[in-house]
């Protein structure tokens, strides 16, 4: 039978200034009244990780109306609003920490500006259920049962009542919430079928706070984004009206622009349009292709069996570049591999800035080319793949250039960046082009060939017994004993979604890595399950408490196989 609060607290009562191991009873189901209270699993000292739980109230009393999660766009986006209310409602119910250690630290997965699917909240038809930690509060490692009772029995019901009874909420800006992201999906889908690869509205807020500071830059001297005329186009939204913009067909793009004009905010904020955004963001009205990614060059990354002969080849002493390994690459060869594994996952828009990009990969000019006879370099320029990609493969590219005119000649489109704004430019630079040619000649010896697929063999992920998996913020994960360093990874935005890739990885060498998949196959399988399951699948709580995970994209999934410094390959 379901325990109940009482019996809870009773036990609380009964290991008042035990050691801290006594807390381990408290493990187990409790009917709260309108909750029922799930202690998952209690940390074993005060300086552990905090004890996981989870409250699940009816649907019944939670009372959420089912159009609010009637489709998986709307149920991501109200277990978001949830998840940011339970978060708030703590940081105002929730007091100061007291005690050693974790004591008294109450949370749920913080979200950011984006609106992904979390494993933190659960909203179905038969119950609402939140997934949090409570540091159980300790004085050196000592319980301390009259706190942990007071989080217990005056915190928690508060934050429960303030947050997942649909009565409390704001229901306004919960509706907004959920429609402006199925708004923006609906966008989404629509830039496909309109041959669009990115839209940003007009009115959006491009700039951030600042670097390390994902929210809108909020400043008299913001300048709101304006489409020029030529490009503008309008959609009919789901729930918002029409909306008015910029739309970038596909194709070869380029932005350019005087320096500190805000090129690279644009692309940024388009890097981002992958992701729905919440309401006051800015960007809710960008949206980007899915399958685009940000293409950079990241000296120093390793590299395992990539084919990247169509960039590079014929490198000094006849390193084979069509299953090009390194530990340490350069700018160019590690930009060329970016290129390759993002085609390789399925991407069809790539994003480069000339800012984080190696030179000598985007452009060799007219006069270098006469000092340094083509057979003795062992690139061939961007410039000269990128109408490929878009014509033979259907890979289009949105180019930040600032410095190099001769990309002029290989532009679909011209965008120029002038204080801010954007404004069409394709016919002036298309008209300098023609009249001052450029003084470099083309330089492919090849064409573009289908990139070859390559299979992880199974020995790469082996563990010793005691090896751990496990996410170290944003940008690095363990596997056993080796560091995956994704901080290049510029669309990986979220801790959770790192969380998540890691257990992804262990799940994947566990179920799919067998020597044959390739690693696109790999991902689309746990995706699949993912999917038909649901993201707690990944997890090794599943069932009980996965709450910091964070749905991923299948590139940056990738990008964690791909700098795996163990990664061993089958080329096939
Ligand atoms: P570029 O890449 O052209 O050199 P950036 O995109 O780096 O320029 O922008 C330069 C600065 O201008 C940044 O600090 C950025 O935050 C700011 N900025 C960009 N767009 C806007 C805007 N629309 N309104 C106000 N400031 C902006
Ligand atoms: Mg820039």
């Amino acid at each position: 039978m379901l325990k109940q609060s009482s019996d809870l607290r009773e036990k609380l009562h009964s290991i008042d200034r035990k050691g801290y191991s006594a807390y381990k009873s408290l493990h187990g189901s409790y009917a709260w009244g309108q909750y029922t209270l799930h202690v998952d699993h209690v940390q074993s000292d005060p300086f552990a990780p905090p004890s996981r739980m989870r409250v699940r109230v009816d649907q019944k009393l939670a009372g959420l109306p089912v159009e609010l999660y009637a489709n998986k766009t709307r149920k991501v986006a109200v277990e978001d609003f949830l998840t940011r209310q339970f978060a708030s409602a703590i940081g105002q119910k929730a007091g100061n920490k007291k005690g050693s250690g974790k004591s008294g630290v109450f949370d749920i997965d913080r979200c950011g500006q984006e609106i992904l699917e979390r494993t933190a909240m659960v909203v179905n038809e038969d119950y609402v259920e939140a997934r949090f930690v409570i540091g159980l509060p300790a004085k050196g490692r000592t319980v301390m049962a009259k706190e942990a009772a007071s989080m217990f029995f005056d915190v928690l019901p508060q934050v429960v009542n303030m947050s997942l009874m649909y009565q409390n909420l704001d229901v306004q800006r919960l509706k907004k919430h959920v429609e402006i992201a199925e708004d923006q999906d609906f966008m989404r889908l629509e830039l496909a079928k309109r041959g669009l690869e990115t839209f940003i509205g007009n009115g959006a807020i491009l700039p951030r706070e600042s670097g390390i500071c994902d929210r809108p830059l909020k400043d008299e001297k913001v300048v709101p984004f304006r489409s020029p005329q030529e490009l503008e186009v309008s959609f009919k939204l789901p729930n918002s009206g029409t909306v008015t913009g910029m739309g970038i067909t596909s194709g070869v793009t380029l932005i350019v622009g005087g320096g500190y004009h805000g090129k690279s905010t644009l692309l940024r904020a388009i890097e981002r349009g992958v992701y729905n955004h919440i309401p006051g963001d800015g960007r809710e009205m960008v949206v980007t292709n899915e399958g685009a990614v940000k293409i950079r060059a990241e000296d120093g990354r390793s590299v395992t069996k990539v084919d990247i002969s169509a960039f590079i080849s014929e490198l000094p002493y006849e390193q084979d570049t069509s299953v090009f390994s390194s530990d340490n690459a350069s700018g160019s060869t590690s930009q060329a591999a970016n290129i390759v594994e993002a085609l390789e996952v399925g991407s069809d828009l790539l994003l480069l800035d000339e800012d984080t990009s190696a030179t000598n990969f985007m452009i060799r000019d007219g006069r270098m080319q006469l000092l340094v006879a083509k057979e003795n370099e062992p690139i061939t320029p961007f410039i000269d793949r990128v109408c490929e990609l878009s014509d033979r493969f259907g890979v289009s590219t949105i180019l930040v250039v600032g410095g190099s005119g001769d990309y002029f000649e290989v532009a679909d489109r011209v965008i120029m960046m002038h204080k801010y704004s954007p404004r069409d430019v394709t016919t002036e630079a298309k008209g300098i082009a023609e009249s001052h040619q450029s003084e470099r000649t083309a330089e492919v010896k090849c064409q573009l060939t289908a990139v070859r697929k390559r299979a992880p063999k199974p020995q790469s992920f082996k563990l010793d017994p005691k090896g751990k998996v496990k996410a170290k913020g944003l940008n690095n994960i363990i596997f056993g004993r080796v560091d995956i360093d994704l901080t290049q990874v510029e669309q990986l935005v979220d801790s959770s979604q790192t969380n998540a890739i890691a257990e992804i990885l262990r799940y994947c060498a566990i179920q799919y890595v067998d020597g044959e998949r390739q690693i696109s196959e790999i991902i689309d399988k746990v995706l699949d399950d993912i999917n038909t399951k649901e993201l707690d699948v990944i997890s090794p709580f599943r069932g009980q408490h996965p709450g910091d995970i964070a749905l991923p994209r299948k590139h940056e999934i990738a990008a964690a196989f791909n700098r795996f410094r163990k990664l061993r390959i089958v080329q096939v």
